[in-house]
């Protein structure tokens, strides 16, 4: 069949996918629920309230824009989302200055792209601990988001149906991924490219690399306790596993990484 997305109703293009992909996933395949276009990147852009940005590590609950895919394909550029900031919230206060931070990071990165090309998918620097034999498959459990695990089958589940993760959730999904699973950083980036709406190489990729440890002074893990903080406890609650993160950072560093 022709893929002509241009003159298809939203039910018209769910159609289409359900035939072109059936048999390739398990259930129907959906749409992402975000809209893409010029229209609906200002309604996204007017409905952010910046001064309630402070809260946005918190991954049930934290008030972020949402505006990366719309910034990702030049729907809007960083110029003009921190400009609207700026006119309706003004330019003082923490949430504010946090938030034209983000903006900066991803300058940053398209930046550092700019400068080193593709390499930015090999190692920038040694890891800073001795690295394990790295699988270099995708986990099938990850794969379908059914590891057990709800801090990362949530995550992972949103990322599938909608093209977006919480920044907070991406940091737990990679560290759980390269730390606890020994799967090689580019196997989660080309993951997270394959399905994010925002997918964009230099982010994703250094970021990936950040949590790693080839491109920061220490790799990036997390515990029980800090998921139980961002998601007020309730995906602890509802998990029925037996938490690999219910440790101390200490306890952790050592089962890891074989160092305090
Ligand atoms: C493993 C991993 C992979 C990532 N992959 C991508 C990616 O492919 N594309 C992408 O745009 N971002 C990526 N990020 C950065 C960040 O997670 C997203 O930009 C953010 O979650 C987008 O949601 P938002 O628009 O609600 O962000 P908000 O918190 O509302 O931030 C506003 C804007 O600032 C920028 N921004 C915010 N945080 C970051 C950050 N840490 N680094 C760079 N820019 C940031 C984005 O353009 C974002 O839209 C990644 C982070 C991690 C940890």
């Amino acid at each position: 069949m022709k893929l002509d997305a241009t003159r298809r109703t939203r039910s018209e293009m769910q159609a289409y996918l359900a035939e072109a992909l059936a048999g390739c996933y398990e259930g129907p395949p959906t749409l992402s629920p975000i809209a893409g276009g010029r229209t609906a990147a200002e309604r996204q852009l007017n409905a952010f309230d910046a001064r309630r940005y402070s809260s946005r590590n918190h991954v049930t609950r934290g008030h972020v824009s949402r505006l990366s895919p719309y910034i990702r394909h030049g729907v809007l550029t960083l110029r003009e989302v921190r400009d609207a900031v700026f006119a309706r919230f003004g330019r003082a206060g923490e949430s504010i200055y946090k938030f034209v931070f983000e903006l900066a990071w991803h300058q940053f990165w398209q930046e550092v792209y700019a400068a080193l090309g593709d390499d930015i998918y090999t190692d920038i620097e040694a890891y800073k601990f001795p690295p394990p034999i790295w699988e270099e498959t995708l986990p099938e459990d990850v794969a379908r988001a059914k590891t057990g695990l709800v801090c990362i089958d949530e995550s992972l589940s949103e990322l599938y149906t909608t093209g977006y993760m919480h920044n907070h959730a991406r940091l737990w999904v990679a560290a759980y991924l390269i730390h606890h699973r020994k799967v090689h950083w580019t196997v989660g980036e080309r993951l997270f490219f394959a399905h994010l709406l925002d997918g964009n190489p230099p982010p994703n990729a250094l970021s990936w690399q950040w949590v790693a440890s080839t491109f920061s002074s220490k790799p990036y893990y997390f515990n029980r306790q800090n998921v139980e903080k961002y998601t007020d406890g309730e995906w602890c609650r509802r998990c029925p596993a037996r938490c690999p993160f219910d440790r101390t950072y200490d306890e952790l560093a050592v089962e890891l990484f074989g160092q305090a």
